[in-house]
């Protein structure tokens, strides 16, 4: 059980809002039509996210973090959800899967070296998935051979975000020791390594100006001190990372759900049929009344996580509630949201088939929604069905 982390002040979490909103309009929405287009990596937007506290939002001031609880990472992966999904991603890849992650099991020195780094924009990448290895991770067969000096891994990842571009990848991996398999073990590999190759996955329906990467591992030599948490624990690392994963994908899934309300409202009120406002529709303040009620809705599920995490009780039920309600809500939302725009919402002129097609990878990675539907019966039951 963790420690009770207390609430941000109500004021200090709207100043925050606010700030977030400028820097979003002024920096990530104008071009972020563009960044889609032409799957652009956000390079040039990356040491501005540093400088703002963004890419260290939820990490500890002590290691160059911003040090926000809670609720203020919160505030700053809803805002730049709703700006853009690409940006978002990342953001939740370094901060919630990786960074919260050596800070929760990582030795000082592991602290000391990783860190500060993430929150500089030296991003930091998980990778748990493998081609034959996805909702179920225990079936990986990427090996770290132990030997006199350290580690030599062997294997594969598939669909790594932040994977090519980023400076250390948390690799899971079977550890073998004198000829033993001890389990799925974490590995903090610095993605310079020799035998660390990347290769950016193209054609994506989505998050397109993200960077997702497939990674092989030849002969990867690490040090004794690269394995995060105990050898044979890697799995344990794993679930605690997806817990922060999910709780920062649910509030970047509600700032998409969200802006689909707000982009849409506007345009509601612009477009004229039939000699005035479509907003005046009873059809279309059906849609709109629709989007907003999930929007209300998912606000309400992730409230109840984020108390639950302040409280600093175990919370996979409730992350895993607000994981699936979330990122079903926003393609829910975004989906109507193209239906207001009608034909206009089809091409990019508008941000809703943007938001649409951003939307639909968050019911697939970070366990799919059927793999939160197991997680919530099993607890739920006791029995697990998977
Ligand atoms: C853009 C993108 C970014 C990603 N980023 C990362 C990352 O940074 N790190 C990382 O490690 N991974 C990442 N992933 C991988 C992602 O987490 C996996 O794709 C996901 O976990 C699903 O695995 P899979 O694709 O192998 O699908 P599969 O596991 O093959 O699932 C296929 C279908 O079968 C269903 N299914 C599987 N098992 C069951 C079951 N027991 N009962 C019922 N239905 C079941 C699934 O719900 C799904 O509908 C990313 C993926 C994408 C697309």
């Amino acid at each position: 059980m963790a420690e009770p982390t207390p609430r941000t002040p109500a004021d200090e979490l709207d100043s925050l809002r606010r700030t977030l909103r400028d820097f979003c309009d002024r920096e990530l929405r104008p071009q972020a039509r563009d960044r889609d287009r032409g799957e652009v990596y956000p390079t040039e937007l990356i040491p501005q996210l540093a400088e703002l506290g963004i890419l260290g939002a939820g990490l500890p001031e002590r290691l160059g973090g911003a040090g926000l609880a809670y609720d203020g990472y919160r505030v700053v992966v809803e805002e730049v959800g709703a700006a853009d999904s690409s940006i978002r991603s990342l953001v939740s890849v370094n901060v919630g899967l990786v960074g919260k992650s050596i800070v929760a099991w990582g030795t000082d020195e592991q602290q000391e070296r990783w860190v500060p780094g993430l929150c500089r924009g030296e991003l930091g990448a998980f990778g748990l998935t493998e081609p034959a290895a996805g909702s179920n991770p225990q079936q990986m067969v990427t090996r770290a051979v132990q030997d006199a000096d350290g580690w030599t891994i062997d294997g594969s990842k598939i669909f790594i975000t932040n994977g090519s571009e980023g400076a250390v990848t948390m690799v899971f991996a079977r550890a073998i020791v004198d000829g033993d398999d001890r389990g799925v073990t974490c590995f903090l590999v610095p993605q310079d390594s020799d035998g660390y190759t990347a290769r950016k996955i193209h054609g994506k329906l989505g998050l397109r100006a993200g960077d997702t990467a497939e990674i092989a591992l030849a002969g990867v030599r690490v040090e004794r001190d690269a394995v995060l948490g105990e050898v044979g624990g890697g799995m344990k690392v794993a679930l605690s990372a997806l817990d922060n994963g999910r709780f920062s994908l649910s509030s970047g899934a509600v700032g998409l759900a969200r802006e689909a309300l707000e982009v849409s409202l506007r345009y509601a009120a612009e477009r004229e049929q039939w000699g005035g406002a479509i907003a005046s529709k009873q059809l279309v303040q059906e849609l709109l009344a629709a989007i907003h009620v999930d929007v209300q809705a998912a606000t309400g599920v992730l409230d109840l996580a984020e108390a639950k995490l302040h409280a600093g009780e175990r919370a996979t039920l409730e992350i895993s509630t607000a994981k699936l309600f979330t990122t079903e809500a926003s393609v829910r939302c975004a989906d109507r949201a193209v239906q207001v725009h009608g034909g206009y919402g089809y091409v990019d002129e508008y941000p809703v088939q943007r938001l649409l097609r951003d939307a639909r990878v968050t019911t697939l990675y970070e366990g799919t929604s059927q793999v939160q539907h197991l997680i919530i019966g099993r607890i739920l039951t006791g029995i697990s069905a998977f």
